[in-house]
């Protein structure tokens, strides 16, 4: 294509939804992709079934960013809320259901439904895309921006959107280039680090709990020093190497920033029963004639929510005899029981690293991007959207609406300037 109003260099879920946007309303628009195909990340995502928004409303998916991550992305939620974008789809063809904790998928099950529409919809309105072109800088020229390609060429056109994504799974194409091209810009990055990603204990006990899940869990992260650095409700599972399931991978970014250091994870295994209520429960059980053994207390005071392997360690954390009989037990170590139900321990260190994390956190300083166009700051016509922001949110299809909700104020604000 000659002479673009606006090059968008990556074909993944922003860049080809601010390719949309931006046609739609008569830019000409063309997109570069290095790779052979377009939103290969979409093809993997939600287990290749695609979580492709929430079914929470604006103002709480903010929420779930962080207050700098929510007060950013405000304007963006604005124009692209979740239900926005599930309409989107639907006109694109592709029927969404509601799915367990607030996620939405496609109703086909279908990731590679979600990533057709989505180039479907960019070429009809008129984006032109190029794959297996690979942009290897963005410069600044008189009259607008320069971006150079890995084979020596070079495209002109007075906006460029940089829509790379980060550096998670790397397989997928995103190695993370984007980064290269701000920097050289002289603009400020946040360190990258992987996030949404499993993380890694040192506690050989830890490894021998693989595959159980305990579906109603918080998890607190907590530091070396007790300090409560991150928390999250949701499901988690004990793995050959540590923890993963959304819980655990929701609160690893503080992990990924200091893989040497010392984390615990505080599990609570019983989120719907207070201290008391289980207190209650064991004094109960334990008075009941026919002296129950410790771990068959400790299911019934669960109600046999939790495998008897995960009960063992529960007992063992409390320091109590697995064989003692719940009559036998003492005050102290029924409080060490109940204190281990509500918060049991794992010990972390490092996490599973780029080759298994979702998404990156870090990225593009928000502070040098208009929240309200996301085009950077002091350099008219370039536009950062998608993972490369430092933005991140949990599990749950948060990462492609913000990807979709920045890049649809991106493609709004190019079609105002290519109008003026
Ligand atoms: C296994 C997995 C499962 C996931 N599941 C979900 C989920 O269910 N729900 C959810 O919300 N999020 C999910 N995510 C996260 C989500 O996929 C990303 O956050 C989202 O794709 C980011 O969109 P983006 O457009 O910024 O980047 P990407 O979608 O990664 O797109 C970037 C594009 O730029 C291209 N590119 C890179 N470098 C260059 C270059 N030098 N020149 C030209 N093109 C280049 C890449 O090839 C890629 O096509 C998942 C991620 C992974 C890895």
């Amino acid at each position: 294509m000659s002479d673009p109003d606006v090059i968008v260099a990556g074909a993944g879920a922003a860049g080809l939804w601010c390719a949309e946007v931006a046609a739609r309303a008569g830019a000409r628009v063309c997109v570069l992709e290095k790779t052979s195909r377009c939103g290969t990340k979409v093809l993997a995502s939600g287990g290749t079934r695609c979580n492709l928004t929430t079914t929470l409303d604006a103002a709480a998916a903010g929420r779930l960013f962080g207050a700098r991550g929510e007060r950013f992305l405000r304007p963006a939620l604005r124009a692209l809320p979740p239900a926005a974008v599930r309409a989107r789809f639907e006109q694109w063809g592709i029927a969404t259901v509601d799915a367990p904790l607030e996620k939405v998928f496609p109703e086909s099950g279908r990731a590679i439904d979600v990533r057709n529409a989505l180039e479907r919809a960019a070429r009809t309105a008129g984006a032109h895309i190029e794959v297996g072109a690979a942009v290897a800088g963005v410069a600044r020229t008189g009259a607008g921006w320069r971006v150079e390609l890995a084979d020596g060429t070079r495209r002109d056109a007075p906006n460029v959107v940089v829509a790379s994504g980060g550096k998670s799974y790397p397989l997928t194409g995103t190695t993370g280039d984007g980064y290269a091209w701000l920097a050289a810009l002289g603009l400020p990055l946040v360190e990258p680090v992987p996030a949404l990603v499993p993380l890694l204990s040192p506690a050989p006990w830890v490894h021998e709990l693989a595959g159980i899940a305990v579906q109603e869990a918080e998890l607190a992260l907590c530091d070396a020093s007790g300090r409560e650095v991150a928390r999250r409700a949701r499901p988690v599972l004990f793995t050959h190497f540590g923890l993963s399931g959304p819980a655990a991978m929701d609160v690893s970014e503080p992990v990924a920033r200091a893989p040497a250091l010392e984390f615990t994870a505080r599990i609570d295994l019983v989120p719907d029963r207070a201290r008391e209520q289980l207190r209650d429960a064991w004094l109960a059980r334990a008075a009941q004639p026919g002296g129950a053994g410790v771990l068959g207390a400790l299911n019934d005071v669960t109600r046999a929510a939790l495998p008897r392997r995960l009960l063992e360690r529960v007992v063992a954390q409390a320091r109590c005899a697995g064989d003692a009989r719940a009559a036998q037990v003492t005050r102290e170590q029924r409080h060490a029981l109940v204190e281990a139900l509500k918060g049991f321990a794992v010990p972390i260190r490092g996490t599973q690293g780029w080759d298994k994390a979702e998404v990156t956190a870090g990225g593009l300083a928000l502070s040098a991007v208009d929240a309200g166009t996301l085009e950077v700051k002091a350099h008219p016509g370039l536009y950062v959207i998608g993972e490369l922001l430092d933005v991140q949110g949990p599990i749950g299809g948060l990462s492609f609406l913000a990807a979709f909700a920045t890049a649809e104020l991106a493609g709004r604000a190019i079609a105002a300037r290519v109008r003026v």
